[in-house]
This record gives C-alpha cells, structure tokens and sequence, in this order.
C-alpha cells in the first residue's frame, strides 16, 4: 500500500485493507467489458450494446464503493451510556456481489451487540452494512466482518449477526433457497437474540 496512514486494524489474521485509495479505472473497465462481448461473439458496435461497457463501469464503481471507505470510521461517533441490555437493529436492507461469480447478492442483516458503557447511533449500523456489502464479497465473510467490527470498535460485551441473502449467481442454476449465516460471540445473549430476529420480520 502507498503511504496512507493505515486506520488501527485490529481485524485478526485476514488482512484485507479496510480501505482503498484512488477512484475506480472506469476506462479499463469498459475495455474488458468489450472485451467480453467480443469474447463471447457479441458485436459491442451495434446499437443495444454500445454504451453497455460504459454504463457497467458506473454500475461496478458504485457497487464497489465500499471498498474506498472505512467501515471502522462510522463506529467512533460513540455516546456514553448506562444501558446494558441488548442493543437489535432488524432488517437493514442490502445489496452486494458475490465474489465467486460477480453477481449480486441481496437480503437483510440483523446485528446485535450487548454493549460495555458506549452505544452508537442505530443508523451507524446500516451505514456499516452498507460499506461492507459494497465490495466483493461472500456472505460469510461479511457475517463476520459485521461481527468484528461491532465487538472492536464498540469494546462490546457481545455481538450476533444475522445475514439472510438470496444470490442470483445460485438463483439462475435454479437453487432457490435464501441462505442465513450467523455469528455470535455470546452464547448468553444467543436465544434472546434469536427469539428477536425469528418474530415480526
Ligand atoms: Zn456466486
């Protein structure tokens, strides 16, 4: 990396930069995205497909967004707080891509943390889910860096997540099922957290 002072990772083993600098090539891009309708036997000169490798490297800059900002930042905005029982924010929204096949991925995650004197604001938590599933991802991967996060940069007594998604990339080989993955650091928080995320949704 260049000499951009790095945010204190405190992310365990897996290195991946919380954040890159620099905005996206959206030149090179569209080049490869000409170069895959050629690849495949496709004309990209004819009318339907003209601006196609354009208007993918503006979809693919803003899918991957999250990439070049840091998902750590959002959380230390923290207030003081006496409360001690289970903070829950159910069904923030989100759409990724699967980093397998590069196509989305979509549904909704849950995140619980049990906090230790410092909250953040709810919307913080959206905002987070939003960074993180801007990037190329798998589901399991952002189950856990929702998690890490939370625990690291609150000092929770405890966090659980919850990502149910469905994925095209498993959707279009007619595997219909919405998979859910779930991490908790807390066993004693587990059924209380789960009772909340299996009612009303
Ligand atoms: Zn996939």
């Amino acid at each position: 990396m260049s000499g951009e002072p790095q945010t204190n990772s405190v992310s365990k083993g897996k290195k991946r930069p919380r954040k890159l600098n620099g905005p996206v090539d959206l030149e090179r891009i569209g080049a490869a995205v000409r170069e895959i309708l050629l690849a495949i036997g496709e004309n990209p000169e004819r009318e339907g497909l003209r601006e196609t490798p354009e208007r993918v490297a503006r979809m693919y800059e803003e899918m991957f967004s999250g990439l070049r900002k840091d998902p750590a930042v959002v959380l230390r905005k923290t207030f003081a707080e006496k409360y001690d029982e289970m903070v829950l924010v159910k069904n923030i929204g989100f759409e990724s891509m699967c980093e397998h096949h590069l196509l989305p991925f979509f549904g909704k995650a849950h995140i619980a943390y049990v906090p230790n004197g410092r909250i953040v604001g709810l919307s913080k938590l959206a905002r987070i889910v939003e960074i993180l599933s801007r990037r190329p991802q798998v589901q399991e991967r952002m189950t856990e860096e929702l998690a890490d996060l939370v625990m690291q940069e609150l000092d929770a007594r405890g966090v659980g997540v919850v990502v149910e998604a469905s994925h095209t990339c498993m959707a279009i080989r007619g595997i219909r099922k919405a998979d859910s993955v779930c991490i908790l650091t807390n066993q004693s928080t587990r059924s209380e957290f789960m009772a909340h995320i299996q009612t009303g949704k």
